[in-house]
């Protein structure tokens, strides 16, 4: 899998990083990224959650 944000489109919400902190980090000013390394999930389950719970739908996984 490939997990990616558009950090065009978040605002900060700051769920991903509480849903899953292995996989995704903030800066400064609240947009969220994928943590370096973390690009394939890190193998958490919970990746899929924080797709769910992302209110802009800015998370994306891709199968590979
Ligand atoms: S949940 Fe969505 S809007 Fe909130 S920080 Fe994560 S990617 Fe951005």
């Amino acid at each position: 899998m490939r997990v990616s944000v558009d950090s065009e489109r978040c605002v900060g919400a700051a769920l991903c990083t509480m849903t899953a902190p292995g996989v995704f980090e903030q800066d400064d000013e609240g947009v969220s990224g994928v943590i370096p390394g973390s690009e394939d999930g890190a193998g958490d389950p919970k990746v899929h959650e924080a797709v769910r719970v992302c209110p802009v739908q800015a998370i994306s996984v891709a199968v590979e």
